[in-house]
């Protein structure tokens, strides 16, 4: 299904607070000075093992898991909300990504591009994140998919003898924050309950459970003020 454990270390050029993550993740602990002088140029960090989602595999189980309990999907262009309440829906959760901008004008949101080499280096058993809390900026290393970079091999050398296996790039929804609200949305004479779910920038997988969980809660909410009960049992 795609979601597994790994283990790896979170490297900072200086010290910093404790993450928000520390109690999230397991075995979180500080790097020791040994373990530091395996990465020239960082002082400080730390190392825990977290769930990883690896959304080529998690994705096509996750549509699976919805298919077996009757969740329909359409695989169509939506040109806007109108044209979806004409289908007489009730309440529509917008999704649309990086994209969102099309359907309803949204300065806050904005392309971010990203890359990711996948190689084999079936060697490497850890992932290596750097941080700069100060700059906002992060670079990922990750096993078998890897984000390539002249620093990516300054930090694990070995990297530059591993095979490219596959290469592809995105655009990320980033925004100020992520749009996580409800929106009664006027379509001609009649109004539509929308509930906006965008904007998660480079952490869309990461933060995608909590999401999820928030936009169901802010459609029961549009349910029960509607008067009806839930058909889905999922
Ligand atoms: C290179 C790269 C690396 C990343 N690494 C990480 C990572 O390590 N960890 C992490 O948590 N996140 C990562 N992300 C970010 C993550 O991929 C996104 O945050 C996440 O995909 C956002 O999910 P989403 O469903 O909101 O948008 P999307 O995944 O973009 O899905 C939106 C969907 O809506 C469809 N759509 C849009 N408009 C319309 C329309 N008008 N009609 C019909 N369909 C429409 C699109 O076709 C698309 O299928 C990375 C992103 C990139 C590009």
């Amino acid at each position: 299904m795609g979601i597994f454990l790994q283990s790896g270390y979170n490297l900072c050029t200086e010290p910093a607070p404790e993450p928000s993550f520390k109690d999230t993740v397991l075995g979180f602990r500080q790097l020791t000075e040994r373990e530091l002088r395996i990465f020239p140029g960082y002082t400080f960090g730390w190392f825990n093992t977290a769930l990883m989602v690896e959304g080529k595999t998690y994705l096509p189980w996750l549509m699976d898991w919805l298919q077996k309990r009757g969740v329909r999907f359409y695989h169509r262009k939506i040109e806007s909300f109108k044209e979806v309440a004409e289908t007489g829906a009730d309440v529509i959760i917008n999704c649309t990504g990086v994209r969102s901008g099309e359907l309803q004008p949204d300065p806050d949101l904005k392309p971010g591009r990203g890359q990711i080499l996948k190689v084999d280096a079936p060697w490497l058993k850890h992932w290596i994140i750097t941080h700069n809390f100060f700059k906002k900026s992060l670079q990922f290393t990750i096993h078998h998919s890897r984000e390539s970079s002249c620093d990516t091999c300054q930090l694990e050398p070995s990297l530059k003898h591993a095979r490219i296996v596959d290469s592809w790039a995105g655009l990320r929804p980033v925004r100020s924050k992520v749009r996580l609200e409800r929106e009664t949305v006027q379509c001609g004479s009649s109004a539509v309950e929308v509930i906006h779910n965008y904007g998660h920038g480079g952490f869309g997988l990461t933060i995608h459970r909590g999401c999820a969980q928030e936009a169901a809660r802010l459609f029961g909410q549009i349910v029960e003020q509607k008067g009806k009960g839930p058909k889905a049992q999922l």
